[in-house]
């Protein structure tokens, strides 16, 4: 990138992360005198309610990267979105012409905010024109599906991680700590339970098959798998499942409720819910010295947790999104695997294929 370009763009995100307010005279001689900042550039593809209300705004948040850009199969939304976040007309492609962003040196990294069955093809797009690529949760429709998404990331020699924000949040972190370091020692049981009362559109791309790959457990069980895994920091060996379905006009092509048990190779077993037609949102331990516990367990703000000897006591309210952001772009910068990279989200799919191997088979399954 020239010189000038870089500068430039340092300049407008200083200016950017100080919202409307104007220089003050010493940060100008400071803009002026200091050299180029090495924020990423980060384009949204896919312009959902994830990345309207979600991402967008936690750039206000970021110190590594910036939205740069914006791919959308909306043209009304180019102006909405240019205007609110001065993304230049450069910076801004549709689905047919995504794959010049090749020539862009403002995006480094393409975040992909798709209904499920799309990650693939514009993670795979993406890496080959080049870019470090995020892919929204659940990473793909299959577990092939995610082993060529990662191939294809390895090829272009870019890194590829997958959007789990909690790995950055730190009730999360402090769950994982307490597992791993089996803090109240071994664990016994976990109980992760994850859902919501579906009031949306019945039409919606999440109700169907082809476009999500499943239902509740795609979309909500993703989180309780991720939470029996990073607390215990072993990946489950066995699995037994069964679904419940209370409206099976609504939920036709996916999976309602979800309960799952899943063996660990030390003997550990983690009970998972997840489910659209109920309203769950727990994590909860027992090893042999004590427990721990989130009861806010997967929100993007108000975690809340506690221990057998009392409660946790962190900010509840991180920017989940922003930090797990910026920690991709410093992966990116200094060239190291993301904690949160492709290979997770396939692990994930891999016991999310079980599950429903189990439901169909009425037995318990390897993973
Ligand atoms: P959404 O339905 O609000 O947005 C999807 C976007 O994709 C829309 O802009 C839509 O126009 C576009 N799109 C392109 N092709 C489409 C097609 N064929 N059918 C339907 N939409 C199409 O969904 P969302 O809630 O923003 O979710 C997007 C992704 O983000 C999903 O993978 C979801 O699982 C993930 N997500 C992650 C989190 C998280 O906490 N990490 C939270 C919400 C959503």
């Amino acid at each position: 990138m020239p010189h000038h370009a870089s500068r430039r763009r340092f300049i407008r995100n200083l200016s950017l992360g100080l919202g409307a307010t104007a220089l003050s005279p010493a940060l100008s001689a400071f803009v002026r005198s200091s050299p180029p900042g090495r924020k990423l550039g980060i384009a949204l593809v896919g312009l959902g309610s994830y990345a309207t209300n979600e991402l967008a705004p936690a750039f206000g948040f970021t110190r590594n990267c910036y939205l740069a850009g914006i791919v959308t199969g909306t043209p009304a939304k180019e102006k909405i979105w240019s205007d609110k976040y001065h993304i230049p007309a450069r910076n801004i492609y549709n689905y047919q012409n995504f794959d010049s962003v090749t020539d862009n040196p403002d995006i480094d990294i393409i975040y992909v905010v798709l209904p499920v069955f799309l990650h693939k093809e514009f993670t795979i797009r993406a890496a080959k024109a080049g870019k470090h690529v995020i892919s929204e949760k659940p990473m793909a429709i299959t577990v092939s599906d995610c082993a060529e998404m990662i191939d294809a990331c390895k090829k272009a020699n870019r890194l590829l991680s997958i959007g789990y924000r909690l790995h950055f949040e730190p009730y999360t972190m402090e769950m994982m700590r307490l597992g791993q370091q089996k803090v109240f020692g071994e664990i016994k049981s976990i109980d992760c339970s994850n859902g919501f009362v579906w009031g949306g559109d019945p039409n919606a791309w999440r109700l169907k098959k082809a476009l999500a790959g499943g239902g509740g457990l795609m979309d909500m069980g993703v989180y309780t798998i991720q939470g029996a895994r990073y607390v215990t920091g072993e990946e489950p060996l066995y699995v037994t499942a069964r679904e419940e379905k209370t409206k099976p006009e609504l939920f036709k092509e996916v999976d309602e409720t979800v309960f799952y048990q899943l063996e660990f190779p030390h003997g550990i077993l983690a009970n998972g819910r997840s489910s659209y037609n109920a309203n769950w949102n727990d994590l909860k331990v027992t090893a042999r010295q004590g427990w721990f516990e989130l009861t806010e367990a997967y929100r993007y703000n108000g975690m809340k947790g506690a221990t057998s000897n009392g409660p946790m006591r962190f900010d509840p309210d991180v920017n989940q999104q922003a930090l797990q952001m910026d920690d991709f772009a410093s992966c990116v910068l200094q060239n190291k695997k993301s904690r949160v990279a492709g290979e997770e989200g396939l692990k994930d799919l891999k016991v999310v294929e079980a599950i429903y191997k189990s439901i169909a088979s009425g037995k318990k399954e390897k993973i």
